[in-house]
């Protein structure tokens, strides 16, 4: 599956791409962060990355529940957690318009701040529920949803969606 779909809104490409790539470990993230212009650091440790993750996981299991899953308030905790320790709050613009800001950021821990950051935008702005993740138990990407009623289920209805129009009609048969 491509990294980002057509359709997302640009200022979510790189939340979009965090949510659906597979980190393999400290390297992988750090070449992301550098792909993605958000390193201030040539180096990030076990701990900055294992937030990382920790904040993604939290992510996902929140687009988990815009696919109507069920779950707790773990993940909601988990980012105002890092909202409080990473000291984000709003900036109020010359013309009164509104921005987030973390004010307690260091050169390793500022990728997690401009995702959470990114992700906080797309919730104030309702745009959040459009992030979810495909229902083929077998996939489970993530994927911004751009139809107009927000009623994409699959990340791919060529693959994915194929795939499980064939489960159903197998289980059908076999019924
Ligand atoms: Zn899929």
């Amino acid at each position: 599956m491509p990294e980002h779909r057509p359709g997302t809104p640009g200022q979510y490409y790189v939340l979009e791409s965090f949510l659906w790539r597979d980190f393999t470990g400290v390297d992988d993230w750090l070449e992301w962060t550098r792909e993605h212009g958000l390193a201030r650091a040539a180096t990030s440790t076990r701990e900055i990355f294992g937030q990382a993750m920790a904040l993604r996981e939290a992510l996902r299991s929140l687009e988990a529940m815009n696919n109507g899953e069920r779950g707790d308030d773990a993940p909601a905790r988990l980012l105002n957690e890092l909202i409080e320790s990473l000291g984000v709050h709003p900036v109020v613009g010359p013309f009164g318009d509104v921005k987030l800001s973390a004010s307690a950021v260091t050169g390793r821990n500022a990728p997690i701040a401009s995702v959470l950051v990114m992700a906080l935008d797309a919730m104030s702005k309702g745009m959040w529920e459009r992030f979810k993740l495909c229902q083929d138990p077998t996939c489970r990407a993530s994927f911004y949803d751009t139809t107009k009623n927000g009623t994409k289920t699959w990340c791919s209805m060529q693959v994915c969606g194929a795939r499980n129009k064939m489960r159903r009609l197998r289980e059908r048969q076999q019924a």
